[in-house]
């Protein structure tokens, strides 16, 4: 018997014939909890970030498991989503997380992408760094944006004509994955998608 990841509540399991075969998956949270979740599926497009696929849809649910998992650093929760990544992942050669920035990293004691890829057993490289903090000045976001790029090629990356699939927790407007999509593009990546798991 196991505990939900969430409630605490102890799952029922019914026999399955996966489970008979032992390659039944691990089932992190009661049926009550799973179902609070929205999963969506959209897929956008553009040119300098080529496509963008979010798994979830952001419902209170999902508020709620983030501000567990990011902010009370519930690192366990890290496994919810895990089979979903992996599936979407799969056979992708080149998975680039989204760097938080160090002083941000010290502030939360771990990198969240990071964190979330690597309970899913999902190799990846970290070819970005992150050049400002998202907390500072009194200039407008738009204005810091236009005078500082968010990222930058961490100085031994060497980026090839290939695909890269970057990695980031949730999609909102945008700006960050289009700017780590860039960084790779005129670095020579021949193409950029991103997987987020959450579309706000
Ligand atoms: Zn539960």
């Amino acid at each position: 018997m196991s505990r939900c990841l969430l409630c605490e509540q102890l799952i029922d399991r019914r026999p399955t014939w996966q489970g008979l075969l032992g390659v039944e998956k691990i089932q992190h949270l009661c049926e009550a909890c799973s179902n609070s979740f929205q999963r969506a599926d959209i897929i956008e497009e553009g040119e300098i970030l080529d496509s963008v696929h979010s798994l979830y849809e952001y419902n209170e649910a999902m508020r709620e498991f983030f501000h567990q998992f990011k902010f009370l650093q519930d690192v366990a929760l890290a496994d919810v989503f895990g089979d979903d990544l992996r599936d979407i992942l799969k056979g992708k050669k080149a998975v680039v997380p989204i760097p938080m920035h160090p002083e941000k990293r010290v502030e939360r004691t771990f990198a969240h992408v990071d964190e979330l890829l690597t309970r899913a057993s999902i190799p990846f490289g970290q070819l970005l760094d992150k050049t400002s903090t998202d907390v500072m000045g009194e200039k407008t976001r738009e204005e810091r944006l236009a005078i500082d790029p968010l990222f930058k090629l961490k100085e031994e990356a060497v980026i090839q004509p290939i695909t890269y699939t970057i990695v980031d927790d949730i999609y909102t407007t945008g700006t960050t994955l289009k700017q780590a999509a860039a960084v790779l593009k005129e670095a020579g990546a021949a193409r950029v998608d991103a997987v987020t798991l959450i579309r706000a």
